[in-house]
C-alpha cells in the first residue's frame, strides 16, 4: 500500500525524481542523494513498510527480494570483488531518517570500521 506522505513511496510513484539503477516488479534501487561512498545506492521494497523489522516479519519473501536486488546492483556496480556493506538503519538508535524500509548499499572504497566509535 502506498503512503502519500512518504518520500520513498513518492519516488516509487514517480512524483519525485530519482536516479534509478534497477527496478523489479517489487523493488526499486536508486542512488542516494547525499552519497557517503563512491557507490551509495538505496534498495527499497515498492510496498510501504516502515523499517526492516516490519518488512522482515510482515513479508519475508519481499525482504529476500530486496536482498536479491541489492546483490544484483552490487554486481552491476562492480562491487563483488572488493566487497561492500549493506545496512538497514532502524529507529532512533539506528539513525533512521526515512521511515520506508531501505537498504544502503555502500562500496567502491574501503569503508572503515563498522561504527564511528566503539560503544562497548
Ligand atoms: P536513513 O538515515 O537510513 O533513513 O537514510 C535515508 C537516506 O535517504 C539518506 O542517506 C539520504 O541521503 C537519502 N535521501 C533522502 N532524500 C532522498 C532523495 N530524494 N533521493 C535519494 N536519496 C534520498
Ligand atoms: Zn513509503
Amino acid at each position: 500500500m502506498s503512503t502519500p506522505d512518504c518520500l520513498f513511496c513518492r519516488i516509487v510513484a514517480g512524483e519525485i525524481p530519482a536516479t534509478v539503477v534497477r527496478e523489479t516488479p517489487t523493488t526499486l534501487a536508486f542512488r542516494d542523494i547525499s552519497p557517503k561512498a563512491p557507490v551509495h545506492v538505496l534498495v527499497i521494497p515498492k510496498e510501504h513498510y516502515a523499517d526492516v523489522a516490519t518488512l522482515g516479519q510482515g513479508d519475508p519473501a519481499l525482504a529476500g527480494e530486496v536482498l536479491a536486488t541489492a546483490a544484483a546492483v552490487a554486481e552491476d556496480e562492480g562491487l563483488l570483488g572488493d566487497g561492500f556493506r549493506l545496512m538497514f538503519n532502524t529507529g532512533a538508535y539506528g539513525g533512521q531518517e526515512v521511515f520506508h524500509a531501505h537498504a544502503h548499499l555502500l562500496g567502491g572504497a574501503p569503508l572503515g570500521p563498522m561504527l564511528a566509535r566503539d560503544l562497548a
